[in-house]
């Protein structure tokens, strides 16, 4: 399918380090929407939807941000901080949303797996769909996301 301009200058925005220094694709080959699509088949096939994901992620954080940057206990296999970073990133898709620069470190304790997110991680895994490319500083690999968040299923 022809991309319409303003995807092609969502992609640009998107590879360039005008937000963040790997940019958002990092140096995955695949463009956007195939990055897009194949997460979402991911996240499907887990059960899950984007919203739910989102939730989880927010209650999360909210829960971390009462340790004002230590640690906090979230559940048996989880526990992460909050470090309280100022200031805000603009979303990149262009509808003039900005999240705030916070990130929560969230430590998987029986695998010690840490992965960690942005407040627009959560923006635009629950807008968007997109989990960052490979490679970006704040790629999150679905499958490792579903396993920490939702540990029973
Ligand atoms: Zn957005």
């Amino acid at each position: 399918m022809k991309k319409s301009p303003q995807e092609r200058k969502l992609e640009r925005l998107l590879r360039s380090s005008k937000f963040s220094a790997s940019g958002f694709m990092g140096n995955d080959r695949r463009n956007l929407w195939e990055i897009i699509d194949e997460d979402a088949s991911e996240i499907m096939r887990a059960g899950k939807t984007m919203e739910e994901i989102a939730q989880r992620m927010r209650q999360i954080t909210d829960t971390a941000k009462k340790g004002l940057g230590d640690w906090v206990h979230v559940s048996k296999t989880i526990k992460a901080s909050v470090d309280d970073n100022r200031g805000t990133i603009p979303c990149p898709w262009p509808h003039h949303i900005r999240s705030l620069k916070r990130i929560t470190t969230v430590q998987h304790i029986p695998t010690e797996t840490i992965i960690r997110w942005s407040e627009l991680n959560i923006h635009l895994i629950e807008e968007h769909g997109f989990f960052e490319g490979r490679g970006s500083a704040f790629r999150i690999e679905p499958s490792i996301l579903v396993d920490i968040l939702f540990p029973d299923e």
